[in-house]
């Protein structure tokens, strides 16, 4: 079975216990504003164009049968025009322009995930895929969660939790842990930052830990959207309710700010600044949470 990837990140410290290696799966079902994988939001392919990493060498413009890629004088991406052919990627040797595509078979990306066995059993790691959402692609996910299992390491599955209970239940025999995001318990604002509601994540997340699986609790601290007390304190209170055994905190950051511009996507807000730990601690102090809480950044 052939899935679609953008990138496979080795050693992470950040997506679950341990050293991780990371799969970013393909396309989402929401779109939220200040997502920092934009390329793996996409369901379609697209092309990057980094001008920076440009040489000029005017490689792509010989390549380029629709006149996409500009002049030798002005090298461009004219994205009315390029049909994501990926000819001018071929003969760009600089790395100025690429798609963040790749096809994979289960078994392929399984070998890959097999590397770093090494790693995931000094630091009791695993893998976990992520995305995009994971589970858009359920059928390829389970194969290659079971490959996983079958090969001894532990899995975790990043979701943002808008999928269909059924594309959940089809994993469960192969999961170890889920990375669960709640972003707002409060739906019609849940709709205005991230295209779509929140009562179908949630009702998601509470059926999962009733089935007895762990479950951390991801939440990305957003100035404007959920960086409120009061918003923080639901949904802590709603994750040790439901039975999470964690609540990780993300505070907002910029770093996909340039990918953004790559894709000649807007970024949501320019005037928001990354966001940092501390004022996230503050904002915690004196919470009654008897749950185990994580400020990551
Ligand atoms: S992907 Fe194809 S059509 Fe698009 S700019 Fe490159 S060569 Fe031209
Ligand atoms: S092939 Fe790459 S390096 Fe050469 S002109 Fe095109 S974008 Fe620039």
């Amino acid at each position: 079975m052939v899935g679609r990837i953008t990138n496979i990140q080795r050693f992470s410290v950040h997506d679950g216990p341990g050293i991780r290696t990371v799969v970013f799966l393909k396309g989402c079902t929401l779109r939220c504003r200040w997502c920092c994988n934009p390329e793996a939001m996409l369901q379609e392919s697209v092309l990057m164009f980094q001008p920076e990493l440009c040489i000029r060498c005017g490689a792509c413009v010989s390549a380029c049968a629709m006149g996409a890629s500009g002049t030798l004088e002005q090298i461009t991406l004219d994205r009315t025009r390029c049909t994501g052919c990926g000819a001018c990627e071929e003969v760009c040797y600089a790395g100025a322009k690429y798609k963040k595509d790749i096809y994979i078979s289960a078994e392929a990306l399984w070998k890959e995930i097999e590397k770093d066995k090494i790693f995931y059993k000094r630091t009791k790691g695993g893998v976990t895929f992520s995305g995009g959402e994971a589970l858009l692609q359920a059928d390829f996910l389970t194969e290659l969660l079971r490959l996983c299992k079958e090969g001894g390491v532990q899995t975790a599955v990043e979701t943002c939790g808008n999928v269909p209970w059924e594309s959940f239940e089809q994993i469960l025999p192969w999961m170890d842990l889920f990375l669960f995001d709640i972003k707002h318990t409060d739906s019609a604002k849940h709709r205005e930052y991230t295209g779509a509601g929140c009562e179908k994540i949630m009702e998601n997340c509470r059926r999962l830990c009733s089935r007895g699986k762990s479950v951390i609790v991801r939440v990305p601290v957003i100035p404007e959207f959920n960086f409120h007390r009061v918003e923080l304190e639901s949904i802590i209170r709603f994750a040790k309710e439901v039975g999470a055994r964690e609540v990780d905190f993300l505070p907002y950051h910029r770093y996909a700010a340039n990918k953004y511009r790559y894709l000649d996507m807007e970024y949501w807000n320019p005037g928001v600044q990354r966001l940092d730990k501390s004022l996230v601690e503050e904002c915690l102090v004196g919470i009654d949470t008897k749950l185990e809480i994580r400020i990551d950044g």
